[in-house]
């Protein structure tokens, strides 16, 4: 079992450049909130690559609206969590040097209820709370 991580709010901030996600106003860490890109109540999850940085304003305005490029920001917004180290690998078996070939080919990333698939071709990953915990699919495969 892997402990999960507290939540790094400096995190986004930081790789949100310091701005909303939205408007890009730049913020002082006080003015900052957390948005959940695809809602919660749609869906969305706590992972870092569904939660931005916005100001107060959008945050009001924004509400449950689910964002149009969803799909494109979350897959961008993973792959960049992978690269700073957010996610955790935990499924067994699986070393380093091949857990970043297989995290190399997912090209989509879907939520549905606090549990989120990467898909890539011929395999899936689960990931909760940004630890990849379990795999499907034929790992030798490359698209
Ligand atoms: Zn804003």
């Amino acid at each position: 079992m892997v402990k999960r991580k507290v939540l790094d709010k400096r995190y986004i901030y930081l790789r949100d450049g310091q701005k909303c996600f939205y408007c890009g106003k730049p913020l002082k860490p006080g003015q900052m909130t957390l948005d959940h890109y695809e809602p919660r109540s749609e869906g969305g999850t706590d992972d870092y690559f569904n939660l931005v940085s916005c100001c107060r304003l959008c945050n009001k305005y924004k509400k449950n609206r689910i964002p149009v490029d969803k799909e494109k920001i979350h897959l961008e917004l993973f792959h960049r969590a992978w690269k700073d180290k957010k996610i955790i690998w935990a499924v067994k078996g699986i070393g380093k040097k091949e857990s970043q070939d297989i995290i190399d080919q997912i090209g989509s990333v879907h939520s549905r209820g606090q549990l989120s698939f990467a898909r890539g071709y011929k395999i899936t990953l689960y990931i909760r709370d940004n630890v990849v915990t379990g795999m499907d699919g034929d790992r030798m495969s490359k698209g």
